[in-house]
């Protein structure tokens, strides 16, 4: 174990809002990731005020401290960001920063690292100590080789770690005392004050759960031929996010950000489910990370079954209605 503290980037679910917003289930993860790399503290870093209902969350999901960087609508920016990020490692000396790897988290781990003098690794899916080092490891060449990178704390400077969300088991937290706000003045850099947010919008793409973040992604391909409703109809009884393949998105059936793979957002789920997807190295890559991996498609021959758990071969207008129907039948 570490005994230095570990400084963990806490986003909220709705940055912006008010006090309330609760952390979001990679901020979770990254806690008890933390808890299990040091015997010394866990500091979270929030980015606006928060309730104690909150400040109780996060010491039950592993944290020792708390420090609130208000950074309003700057919160937005990453270079903003960044700064605060610096001014936490100021205040508590830590033995290595982790952030959640999503698009944010992966272009502030190179800001932080460069601010900082020390390097980062990003789509991190294991962490662990060893020798008094941290281990970082990841899936690389398309989730054909895992690597794993050996940083030293106390001889290169702080790490900047950036972990893929859904590769953390989290405890369900159990309730604990909230823990005491510390205040963190936060200098902004000509970087961060140089861009300012003019506007804001939910985009469509984002009804159900965030892609990075959900427990269950149900994914069209060309073979579901531009019927995203029928891929929503299983998706929604499962709470699951929906996304897509490159085809889908390039014939407009769904917007870009749903891109699953090499070129779209890399996703480790527990359920994958492809619809009408043949299973090509470009978009298999981005799920290298997912826990099952069920595949419904009518060719016998896609090699989506060589990676799948459970494969039905079938038309996916016939298989999904009746899946649902299932699903609608075991919950009575
Ligand atoms: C540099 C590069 C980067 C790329 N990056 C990505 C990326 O990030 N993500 C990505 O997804 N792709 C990417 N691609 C494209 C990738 O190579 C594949 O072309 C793409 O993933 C195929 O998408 P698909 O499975 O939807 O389509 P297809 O390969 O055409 O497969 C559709 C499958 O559905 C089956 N099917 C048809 N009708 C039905 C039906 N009614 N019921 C059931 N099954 C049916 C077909 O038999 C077929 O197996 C990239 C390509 C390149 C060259």
């Amino acid at each position: 174990m570490l005994d230095a503290p570990v400084l963990v980037l806490v986003d909220l679910e709705t940055s912006g809002a008010p006090q309330g917003a609760t952390p979001t289930a990679p901020a979770l993860e990254l806690l008890a990731a933390a808890r299990s790399l040091t015997s010394g503290e866990v500091v979270a870093l929030v980015l606006q005020p928060v309730d104690t209902e909150t400040a109780s969350t996060l010491a039950a999901a592993g944290g020792s401290r708390l420090l609130v960087a208000d950074l309003g609508e700057q919160a937005v920016v990453s270079a903003a960001v960044a700064d605060a990020v610096v001014a936490a490692c100021g205040r508590v000396g830590p033995g290595a920063v982790l952030v959640a790897s999503d698009f944010r988290g992966k272009e502030l781990a190179g800001r932080v690292a460069i601010l900082l003098e020390s390097a980062c690794v990003s789509d991190v899916s294991r962490l662990e100590v060893v020798d008094g080092d941290l281990r970082a490891s990841k899936l690389v060449l398309s989730g054909s080789w895992a690597t794993t990178m050996s940083v030293a704390p106390h001889r290169e400077g702080t790490p900047v770690i950036a972990v893929r969300p859904g590769s953390v088991e989290v405890q369900a937290p159990a309730g604990a005392e909230p823990l005491g706000v510390e205040p963190l003045e936060v200098a902004l850099s000509p970087e961060a004050t140089a861009t300012r947010l003019v506007s804001r919008e939910e985009a469509s793409a984002a009804a159900g759960p965030a892609l990075g973040e959900a427990r269950t992604v149900v994914v069209g391909g060309r073979g579901v031929d531009g019927d995203f409703d029928l891929v929503r109809s299983l998706a929604e009884p499962l709470g699951a996010a929906v996304g897509a393949t490159r085809v889908a998105c390039d014939e407009g059936w769904i917007d870009r950000s749903a891109q699953i793979g090499q070129t779209g957002e890399t996703i480790a789920p527990r359920l994958y489910i492809g619809l009408g997807v043949s299973g090509a190295i470009h978009h298999t890559s981005g799920i290298q990370g997912a826990g099952a991996v069920v595949a419904v498609c009518d060719d016998s021959e896609a090699p989506i079954f060589e990676m799948a758990d459970f494969g039905v071969v079938g038309d996916v207008t016939e298989v999904v209605p009746q899946l649902v129907e299932e699903l609608d039948r075991l919950r009575g």
